[in-house]
């Protein structure tokens, strides 16, 4: 690879952060990772009437969470900023009037009116939505059909126009795209898009070249839903900046859900979050909820996501974000739209919290628990839960009902499990072993198992008969870690008092 590994990240500040937009971010962290290059995250917020507050907040917020944190941004700074187009708004005039004076781009003078009456004349049966384009151009009101003189006085006066680009009539675009090899376009399938607005901001299309050339980027990975556009991006980077320079492309392939396409606006369907957080709309209020709070750990999501598409030609599955950025390569993610499964994403969070240790895991549960009633726990105690009960969960969210009775005593028990077997001589047992607990010296688990066998035998008791009644005594139930696990975390005292509170129940 030649030139330096510069990649980017250019979304729109529109809304919460979805799945496929988390594994744009993903493909360009590895791949520039990979070849020692940056990663840059470029806000593309030229569009006004779609700009919504809080959503450039979010976005930085979801990467720090997936620990896919940028080399230059608006927050981390950079030698090519500014990182935002808004900021960069005067940058760009330059470039549409240099393909105007070129050519290759000319002023479009109608009104929202003419532009209205041009739909619907032309509309046909064969062409339902007529596009502003090679075969209509020449009908409407632009620097093209208007003489200079003219134009140069609706200019001088004032009046409003946009620039457009003058799509070729009948050329082959072509272009190698890293995962789908040669793609062809035909330009005059190609409408003549608005490159630079009425209230003199840049399109996306125009923005998105002129900084992918000013900011030195290499490669730019993005959506498939952007493929239709890219015949626009290669002329402008032949008229404006020379092909030699342009990034090489990928085109990432879709996400599907269960019935095609997996899309923000069906979010509440699914059944499960399509955004990377919680997402509050600011403007309705309306909140969609994300993997970080049904409780998946960030190391899970991208593991999983970097699968939706891509493989290292092995069976293996889990792969830390490291051996990801060793591994990965664009050349094998594949064309084809990759299916979400859920449940393949819960498993991948049941293996990574397995894997996790428990000290690792501690923030993030630790965070859960306010919600629940329980405020005051301590690190240790947590960290000994937590080594309990990991393997039990699915999701972060599980912990509370997989350990909700190392914090409180049960206030019901399991009575059918015990009371049919329960009599005089096991109750003896418990009150000994009471007795015995007080002067422990060693509190663990195994001291706890030994004196507990011991004492059976002496008192001619199979043990087996005794452990279910002791975890109902301490948890209510017959769930929970091995007993005297549970016994060890809760300590003397309450170990002590959940059996005497039991025994009168009993
Ligand atoms: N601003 C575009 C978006 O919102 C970026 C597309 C691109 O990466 O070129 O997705």
């Amino acid at each position: 690879m030649s030139k330096r590994v510069r990649v980017r990240f250019a979304p729109s500040p529109t809304g919460g952060l979805h799945l496929g937009g988390v594994r744009t971010v993903l493909y360009n962290y590895l791949f520039a990772k990979k070849h020692g290059g940056e990663f840059i995250v470029r806000i593309e917020d030229t569009d006004q009437s779609r700009y919504i507050p809080g959503a450039e907040e979010y976005i930085f917020d979801t990467l720090k969470w997936c620990g896919l944190e940028p080399d230059e941004s608006v927050q981390h700074g950079g030698n090519y900023g500014p990182y935002r187009q808004s900021e960069r708004k005067e940058s760009y005039r330059k470039y549409a009037e240099q393909l105007v004076k070129d050519g290759h781009a000319y002023y479009a003078f109608d009104t929202p009116e003419e532009l209205e009456k041009m739909r619907h004349d032309y509309k046909t049966e064969q062409n339902p939505s007529p596009q502003y384009d090679h075969s209509i151009r020449m009908n409407m009101r632009n620097s093209l059909t208007l003489s200079p003189e003219e134009s140069q006085q609706l200019l001088a006066a004032g009046t409003r126009y946009v620039i457009r680009i003058k799509m070729p009539e009948h050329e082959t675009v072509s272009f190698t795209d890293m995962i789908r090899g040669e793609v062809h376009f035909e330009t005059s399938l190609v409408d003549d898009k608005v490159l630079l607005k009425a209230d003199g901001m840049p399109t996306y299309h125009l923005a998105v070249v002129a900084d992918d050339y000013l900011m030195k980027i290499s490669h730019a990975f993005r959506g498939e839903e952007w493929l239709p556009s890219a015949p626009v991006h290669i002329l402008l980077w032949k008229y404006l900046f020379g092909l030699e320079n342009m990034p090489q492309w990928a085109h990432l392939p879709l996400i599907l859900g269960p019935n095609g396409k997996l899309s923000k606006r069906d979010a509440a369907k699914y059944g499960f979050p399509v955004f990377a957080m919680n997402w509050k709309d600011p403007n309705t209020g309306e909140l969609t909820e994300g993997f970080k709070e049904k409780g998946f750990l960030p190391e899970a999501f991208i593991n999983y996501l970097a699968l939706l598409g891509w493989n290292d030609g092995t069976d293996q599955e889990m792969f830390s974000k490291e051996e990801l950025v060793e591994r990965f390569s664009m050349e094998r993610v594949h064309s084809a739209g990759a299916k979400f499964d859920y449940e393949k994403a819960k498993w991948f969070n049941h293996e990574w919290i397995k894997k996790s240790e428990a000290g690792s895991l501690k923030s993030e549960v630790r965070n859960l628990l306010p919600g629940k009633g329980i405020t005051d726990i301590s690190d240790a105690l947590l960290g000994k839960v937590i080594g309990l009960v990991k393997d039990r969960c699915t999701l972060l969210t599980d912990f509370y009902d997989q350990s909700w009775f190392f914090f409180k005593a049960p206030e019901t028990w399991d009575l059918d499990a015990v009371k049919s077997k329960w009599n005089e001589d096991k109750k003896n047992f418990f009150l000994a072993y009471v007795e015995k607990l007080q002067s422990l010296i060693e509190w663990n688990a195994v001291a706890l198992e030994n004196i507990f066998k011991e004492l059976a035998s002496e008192k001619n008791i199979k043990p087996g008969e005794l452990q279910l009644p002791f975890r109902i005594m301490l948890v209510g139930g017959k769930f929970g870690p091995p007993v005297f696990s549970i016994a060890e975390a809760l300590g003397c005292d309450e170990t002590t008092k959940r059996i005497n509170a039991a025994i009168k129940i009993f």
